[in-house]
């Protein structure tokens, strides 16, 4: 038996993978028509025929709209910037509690504490680290007013489900799919499902703009309010005659043209760029199949995962040989694995409560009449994952070729095939 890399023997992958790169000669050609033109935002921040954007923003919003099979399309600046907007645009109220995934990046559930209302956080499914509907059943009270879901990984969130338990307790739903564009559920795709989904387009993303994000929804009225906190709301509803002025804080948040004339061109390669994915995770379950105590991703009826992570499931009880061991045993091999996420609810600003100032706000606030939890515990099947038996590798950060993941998969065997030699140094 070969010695594994951790204790000196050859590595299985002794060449870098290619980095994963989406963007072509087509978006250079089209930037660079647009640093030409010289007009690089078509934004006026008034109310004004330019309140809107500039023509390429507003291409790439009716692209977007139409490739999806939505109403409305509104281009921000960020991802981040689009979970703030919508869940200003909702209408949520300071100290209304807004249901969201404790594993998931940390700005899905900063966009509710911006408008200073408090995030309470549900459990996950093991099967898909997505929100698990009936935690979020346990966790509404008379002040839950929303639920923000992450599509995380790639694979979309028990939708049916969570629109059910939404509209029995009036609740509005926004859907984080940064990680899920052009995933597939029940005939839909992720993020046309919820009032309004919000898509990534930052860097390291499937597709991406440098930085950038997309809102969809099919309800107009949240389309005009998402477009007012986008572009200096308080200075444009006086003179627009918009009468429910709540959260119309506006900021900047706007798409400049030379990001959409990029974005219009992504958004042309998308599903050839997930479809890819989709191709090298079926390579590696297959690989992987059988390897004990290792679950490869689960892929529910009538969805697609789009793999934006690849992500596994183990079980230190079936081999002995504890997660880290593992992990260290396939970097050392050359596999890029990784152990994921701190859940949202142990980062310092849940733990401490200290967000807006110093003074616990908005938790200490005297329109907050509840009681949420942060502590350990809270959501038992998130933290196991975390602590124990999640590795995950990322798909959009190499572009790898069939011959890269068949050494992924000879690595993984290798060290499955050394386990007792792992336990024995442990
Ligand atoms: C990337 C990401 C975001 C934030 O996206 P930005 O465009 O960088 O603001 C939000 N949620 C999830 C799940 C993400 O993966």
């Amino acid at each position: 038996m070969t010695e594994l890399a951790l204790f000196g023997g050859p590595k299985t992958i002794a060449r870098p993978f290619a980095k994963y790169n989406s963007i072509g000669r087509e978006e250079a050609e089209a930037a660079k028509a647009v640093v030409e033109s010289g007009m690089l935002s078509g934004f006026y921040g008034s109310w004004d025929s330019k309140f809107y954007g500039g023509e390429k923003v507003q291409q790439f919003e009716q692209n977007w709209a139409a490739f999806f099979g939505v109403g409305h399309a509104v281009t921000v600046n960020s991802a981040t910037s689009g979970l703030i907007a919508a869940v200003g645009a909702i209408g949520v109220e300071p100290g209304d509690e807004v249901i969201v995934s404790p594993w998931t990046m940390s700005a899905t559930a900063t966009a509710i504490v911006v408008w200073n209302a408090i995030p309470v956080f549900a459990d996950i499914e093991d099967q898909t680290f997505n929100l698990d509907p009936s935690s979020i059943d346990r966790n509404i009270t008379l002040r839950t007013r929303a639920i923000v879901v992450t599509d995380i990984f790639g694979h979309a969130a028990d939708m049916d489900a969570i629109m059910a338990i939404a509209r029995k307790h009036n609740l509005k739903v926004i859907e984080d799919c940064a990680q899920a564009p052009a995933a597939r559920y029940r005939g839909r795709y992720a993020g046309t499902i919820a009032d309004i989904g919000v898509y990534s387009l930052n860097y390291h993303k499937h597709i991406h703009t440098g930085e950038g994000g997309v809102c969809v929804t099919d309800d107009a009225a949240l389309a005009e309010r998402m477009q007012l906190i986008r572009n200096h709301a308080e200075a444009v509803v006086g003179d627009k005659g918009v009468e429910d002025i709540s959260n119309m804080i506006g900021f900047n948040l706007r798409m400049t043209e030379i990001e959409a004339a990029i974005g219009i061109e992504q958004l042309k390669k998308l599903r050839m760029l997930t479809d890819a994915r989709i191709d090298q995770a079926a390579r590696l379950d297959a690989g992987l199949s059988g390897l004990r105590g290792l679950r490869t991703p689960v892929v529910k009826k009538d969805c697609s995962h789009v793999y934006y992570v690849y992500p596994l499931v183990y079980d230190d009880e079936q081999t002995g040989v504890s997660r880290e061991q593992v992990v260290k045993a396939l970097r050392a091999e050359g596999v890029p694995a990784s152990m994921g996420y701190l859940n949202l609810h142990l980062l310092p600003m849940y733990q401490k409560r200290i967000a807006h100032g110093r003074g616990g706000f908005p938790w200490s606030a005297p329109f907050y009449k509840g009681v949420v939890s942060y502590a350990k515990g809270i959501c038992p099947v998130a933290e196991e994952l975390q602590d124990r038996r999640y590795i995950g590798m990322s798909m959009c950060l190499y572009d790898y070729t069939e011959q890269d993941i068949d050494l992924i998969v000879s690595a993984f065997r290798k060290v499955w095939s050394n386990l007792d030699r792992l336990k024995q140094a442990a």
